[in-house]
């Protein structure tokens, strides 16, 4: 009786504050109008480990990461006290003529772990930003501005992949193919030049991962070589496309990539904002090629989820051709809390994390998991992939599984399936059709069984 009354109190509590929210918020990548009839909106109180507490008295486990920021669970205590901590020390200084420990030792330890390539000069270098879109935009600038400075100003065209999402802000947005968030933006934005997507899932029968990849690379080989010497960068998120709903490729296209980029004198940008720290398997994603990037963008992950900041990791080559006795030849480019001190500190507790277990290890057994679990939806007449790479696993909803025959978009069968997982407890937040897995890596053995019934209710909650 007396829980009764509680439940009753927190789900009233929940129902005032929705109010609230909804008479003065604005909530990113909504359609705010679908609020509060065909979405839900949910207030959270407190987030621990792979769990989400509901001002609603609902626990909801977080399958998602929280847009794929959360690498060790919510309320991490090491990461939690670290930025505790550094906020009493120093929560902020401009870092245009200043400096800090935590700037320098994440910088250090950056430069460490980042990919490498035999034969080819290690990144060196770190400039720090915000948020991702943020560092897409400095890599961008960065690799036109280096070569501009050394006199070869006819670059200036950007290659990107069909399929790719680079962020929101309109030099990133331009890179992005995702008709979605582009189209109505088009007339204010850049056009790169588009290379097919590797992706694994549109090949032809009978076709390997590594055929299309190397398919597609050829492909990307014809570009260059009709517009190579206009070209600045090929920009591309490697392994995994994550918001082009999670396709998938085989590595050999990025080792081709990377051969086609250094042919034609070109940069290569690898945006690990969604895939870096873990998620594909390897610290880093360009690792499964063994290649290494001119830029390699950082985001999300970088702070384990706790604080919003980026890095572009560049080579000293790149940074050389800024040196000089001219101001404008330098790279002025900034944001306010570039270099926070707060968010430096959270991504050194969230690396000495990485140092001090076998993050990747236990992820190994962890994706295996995954995997099995996911295993019985390959039967499902509805699911037309079961797709995974690392701690990300993706199940693509089709009306016909066999024949890869998709729901009309009108349906929005993903949005069903949203909502249907959150009944069960479990936040899926599908992309189109597309379900898929992206948890902490805390997550054990009764929230993956949790995850998995949520799941297969969600989907066939969709797909009735
Ligand atoms: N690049 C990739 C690959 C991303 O997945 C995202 C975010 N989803 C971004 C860039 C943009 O990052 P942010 O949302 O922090 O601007």
């Amino acid at each position: 009786m007396r829980e009764d009354r509680n439940d009753r109190t927190m789900l009233a509590e929940a129902e005032a504050w929705r109010s609230r929210d909804l008479a003065v918020l604005w909530h990113p990548c909504t359609q705010m109008a679908e609020h509060p009839d065909t979405l839900p909106l949910l207030p959270i109180r407190r987030g621990r480990g792979v769990w989400l507490e509901g001002v609603d008295g609902k626990r909801y486990l977080d399958a998602v990461s929280s847009w794929w920021t959360n690498l060790f669970g919510h309320g991490e205590p090491r990461i939690a006290e670290a930025i505790a901590a550094q906020a009493r020390e120093l929560e902020h200084v401009i870092f245009a003529g200043f400096s800090h420990e935590p700037g320098l030792k994440l910088a250090e330890a950056l430069l460490r772990i980042a990919p490498r390539q035999a034969g080819r000069a290690a990144l060196a270098r770190v400039f720090y930003a915000d948020n991702g879109s943020a560092a897409v935009e400095i890599a961008l600038k960065m690799s036109f501005h280096s070569f501009a400075n050394r006199g070869q100003s006819r670059r200036t065209r950007f290659v990107a992949l069909g399929n790719g999402y680079h962020g929101e802000t309109l030099g990133a947005l331009s890179m992005g193919d995702l008709p979605l968030y582009r189209r109505v933006y088009a007339p204010l934005l850049l056009e790169p030049l588009f290379a097919p997507s590797p992706d694994a899932y549109e090949c032809e029968p009978g076709e390997s991962a590594e055929a299309v990849a190397l398919r597609r690379a050829d492909e990307l080989e014809a570009i260059f070589a009709e517009h190579g010497e206009s070209i600045c960068a090929l920009i591309l998120e490697p392994l995994v496309q994550c918001a082009g709903a999670m396709r998938m490729h085989h590595p050999a296209y990025l080792r081709r990539a990377r051969e086609i980029c250094d042919w034609h004198g070109a940069h290569l940008i690898a945006d690990e904002i969604a895939v870096g720290f873990g998620r594909t398997g390897t610290m880093f994603a360009c690792e499964q090629a063994g290649i290494a990037p001119d830029f390699l963008c950082l985001s999300k992950g970088l702070t384990g989820g706790f604080l919003p900041m980026s890095a572009v990791l560049t080579t000293n080559d790149v940074y050389e051709a800024f040196l000089s006795e001219s101001r404008d030849r330098g790279f002025l480019h900034s944001h306010s809390y570039t270099g926070n001190p707060l968010g430096c500190a959270a991504a050194l507790a969230s690396l000495a994390i990485f140092d001090s277990e076998p993050v990747l290890e236990r992820n190994r057994i962890t994706s295996t998991r995954m995997a099995e679990l996911a295993a019985p939806l390959r039967e499902h007449p509805h699911i037309a992939d079961v797709r995974q790479t690392g701690m990300i696993l993706a199940m693509e909803m089709a009306a016909d599984g066999r024949s890869r025959t998709a729901f009309p978009a009108s349906e929005r069968r993903g949005l069903r399936a949203y909502r249907a997982g959150l009944e069960r407890g479990a936040v899926l937040r599908p992309l189109g059709d597309v379900l898929y897995w992206m948890p902490p890596y805390c997550i054990d053995e009764p929230a993956l069984q949790h995850l998995a019934d949520a799941t297969f209710h969600a989907l066939n909650e969709a797909t009735r």
